[in-house]
């Protein structure tokens, strides 16, 4: 698993996958990546202290992912990553956090102290889609919600019980973020599969998402280089 990487085109960053305890919400019915979850503080320090060695602050900017939130980050990885962002001169932070936490988001940026890009997977804003079938347990009812807490959402397309007008419309929501991320759908070990017509369909109507600054477009879940 390769746990570091750069994105150079797009905001330019240094990104991280570190290791966290388990997703405190751990329910969506997408996800098998909390397979990457461990219990023992004491290893997944050891795992995360090695992979923030390699951050050299080039960029200025670190995003850091833990298939879960920030806050299921141990205390000790948090404090490490605090001091690199102090002595490689880090100015921005990413950090993914789980809606169940949006009344805590600044708890981190007050420890950090830089400014945080706060990212939300609510994978689509069709609420019907995103907790009936996807279980995501973000229940907001329209994408103002979302706005009040979070600067960038992602969402995920290609899933069979899609469909186009769902993925318009989380297209258009988007723009009304200063930053968002979309995913395609890889199949995993769940039982959610991609829908490979919709895929084809996407990519060809929204190929031209690969020059918007604003939006990193993840073609394969490996596409940050991470994972
Ligand atoms: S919140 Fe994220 S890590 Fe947790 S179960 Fe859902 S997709 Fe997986």
């Amino acid at each position: 698993m390769n746990r570091y990487s750069k994105i150079i085109n797009k905001i330019k960053r240094e990104i991280v996958l570190l290791k966290a305890r388990p997703c405190k919400w751990g329910r969506c019915t997408f996800c098998d990546y909390i397979e990457d979850n461990d219990r023992d503080d004491k290893r997944i320090d050891e795992v995360n202290f090695e992979v923030l060695k390699n951050v050299s602050g080039e960029f200025g900017v670190l995003e850091v992912i833990d298939s879960a939130s920030v806050f299921e980050l141990t205390e000790n990885t948090l404090r490490e990553i605090k001091k690199v962002v102090e002595e490689k001169n880090i100015k921005r932070l990413f950090f993914e956090s789980h809606w169940i936490y949006r009344n805590r988001l600044d708890e981190i940026r007050s420890f950090f102290k830089v400014p945080i890009t706060f990212k939300i997977g609510v994978e689509t804003f069709d609420n019907d889609f995103r907790e009936g079938v996807l279980k995501k347990g973000a229940n907001f009812k329209d994408y103002r919600e979302v706005q009040k807490y979070f600067d960038s959402p992602c969402v995920m397309v290609g899933i069979k019980g899609q469909t186009k007008e769902m993925i318009d419309k989380d297209m258009e929501i988007i723009k009304n973020f200063s930053h968002a991320t979309v995913n395609i759908f890889m199949n995993n070990s769940t039982e959610i599969k991609r829908d490979e017509e919709l895929v084809k369909w996407f990519v060809e109507k929204y190929r031209y998402l690969e020059d918007d600054p604003h939006v990193d477009i993840l073609f394969e879940i490996t596409d940050f280089g991470v994972g």
